[in-house]
């Protein structure tokens, strides 16, 4: 099947008879979940059959098998190293009706906001100010804020000072669009542009989004078409765990980031994993269709990383502190920090810092699992020793897209990601950190540089450090 033909054909790569028979196998024997974990620990990733058996594990030996697996890929390509980031939003008005989302047209008690040009650069300024320099901006799909808004928003982003900073990658998260689209985005100099398909079940895709141009599947299933024929480099997937069976949706994504792959020559940079949460306004977020427990979560997402192990996992503040310590042993190498989900909220919190919670929360999209602001995650990062980055080097060098999979694929990430995120990492110690987290993390980065063995990548680090420390700010390999 040829490009052209994509575009409103979705359900070509996705076979819902052939998943959903995947998704019911037998349990693998135990020689066949060795026999797949060594496949998986050459690092060229795994066949949709290899992952549909390792999803049907449920010995607890076996688990522990692929849960030891992720880890030791997660070190080997990764390294200690998480990348910090966090949502701007900056509109919840929404034409489209998703029964799982606060935003939802009908969800009419919501207090809704499109914000001004001012609003954002003020939003901007106070996640500098906590240290971010990295946002994911998003907002529902309406006809205020259409894309020359987005467009204008981005700037006004980009151009936004605390005096110190700015931001140095903007992500974007909105809804799919025609390719001219993608190619204005692409000139405003977005990141990755995401986008997640929610369930990659047709049928159920259907129930869920009864009407507005989100009622579209194969539209948005074609997003990431129409985003790489735009130019866009690095796009990101994801399905919205709750609303089907989990094992069909993680094998809805590896058929999504094998189209890519076959298309494009380039799989996905990343792939989110968000599970459903309460929201104001949605009565199935509070009755999840298919819930997923604690323990078939950390599966899924070992599996996704045996399976993808080139893909970034994001898991967002959605989750509670202590699903997002563990998993991060298991695969996740992007984690949202300090987050809301309500337009405004950042400078509005700093201005109101007494205000009762549920006023905070107003106007959300969702109400979220870990509630610890940025200094808070940072100083718990830096107790299992991570590496906190917020280094946005290889976008910036132009190690992008396939590039960027080529760098990444002997594993070399580390070489880049690691220095470039202690350098970043000192530069929030110094700038924005509490005293407690500053001395710590500094203890901490002494350590990494001192059990380095690579002597020449030693002394270059500890270079970049002390002028770093001497004021110099944003230098990356
Ligand atoms: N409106 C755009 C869209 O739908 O693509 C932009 C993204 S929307 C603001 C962000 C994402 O939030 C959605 O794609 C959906 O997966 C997720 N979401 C919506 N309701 C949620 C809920 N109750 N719990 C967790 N995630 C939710
Ligand atoms: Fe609107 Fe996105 Fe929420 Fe759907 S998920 S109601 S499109 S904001």
């Amino acid at each position: 099947m040829g490009k052209k033909n994509l575009k409103n054909s979705g359900e070509v790569f996705i076979d819902r008879d052939k998943l959903f028979d995947l998704s019911h196998k037998s349990p693998p024997s135990s020689s066949e979940v060795d026999a797949i974990l060594n496949r998986a620990l050459r690092l060229k990733g795994l066949s949709l059959e290899d992952t549909a058996l390792l999803l049907q594990i449920e010995d607890p030996a076996e688990l522990q098998k692929l849960l030891h697996t992720a880890r030791e890929i997660k070190e080997l390509i990764y390294g200690k190293r998480l990348v910090l980031f966090a949502p701007l939003y900056i509109g919840n008005k929404c034409s489209n009706n998703c029964l799982y989302c606060g935003f939802r047209r009908d969800n009419k008690a919501l207090a809704r906001a499109v914000l001004t040009q001012e609003q954002i650069h003020s939003e901007v300024v106070s996640l500098l100010k906590e240290g971010h320099k990295r946002v994911l901006m998003l907002c529902g799909e309406s006809v205020e804020n259409p894309l020359d808004y987005f467009v204008e928003a981005i700037d006004t982003a980009y151009s936004a000072s605390d005096g110190k900073s700015s931001i140095r990658r903007i992500n974007v998260e909105i809804a799919p669009m025609e390719t001219k689209g993608f190619a204005r985005l692409k000139a405003s100099k977005i990141g990755t542009y995401i986008c997640f398909q929610e369930t990659y079940d047709p049928v159920l895709y259907k129930e869920y989004h009864p009407s507005g141009p989100k009622a579209d599947y194969a539209y948005r299933l074609t997003v990431m078409d129409r985003a790489m024929e735009g130019g866009i480099d690095d796009v990101g997937i994801g399905a919205l765990f709750g609303l089907g069976d989990y094992k069909f949706e993680v094998l809805g994504l590896m058929e999504h980031a094998f189209h890519l792959e076959k298309v494009f020559g380039c799989g996905p940079h990343t792939v989110s994993i968000p599970r459903l949460m309460p929201a104001e306004g949605s009565a199935i977020s509070s009755h999840v269709p298919y819930p997923v427990s604690d323990e078939d979560f950390k599966k899924l997402v070992a599996v996704i990383r045996v399976a993808l192990p080139y893909t970034g996992i994001i898991l967002s503040t959605r989750e509670s502190e202590a699903i997002r310590t563990e998993l991060f042993h298991y695969g996740i190498s992007q984690i949202s920090a300090g987050s809301r989900t309500n337009p405004g909220a950042y400078s509005h919190e700093q201005v109101h810092q007494n205000e009762h919670s549920d006023q905070k929360e107003a106007g959300s999209q969702f109400s979220l699992g870990d509630h610890r602001n940025l200094d808070e995650v940072i100083s718990d990062l830096i107790d299992e020793e991570y590496i906190p980055s917020f280094c946005t080097g290889c976008y910036r060098k132009g190690r992008v897209g396939h590039d960027f999979m080529d760098l990444a694929k002997p594993g070399l990430i580390k070489e880049f990601c690691m220095p470039n995120g202690a350098f970043t990492f000192k530069e929030y110690l110094l700038d924005y950190a509490s005293q407690a987290t500053r001395e710590k993390g500094l203890k901490l980065i002494d350590k990494i540089v001192n059990e380095l063995d690579q002597k020449a990548l030693k002394e270059k680090m500890t270079k970049v450090l002390s002028e770093i420390e001497k004021g110099k700010r944003d230098i990356y390999f």
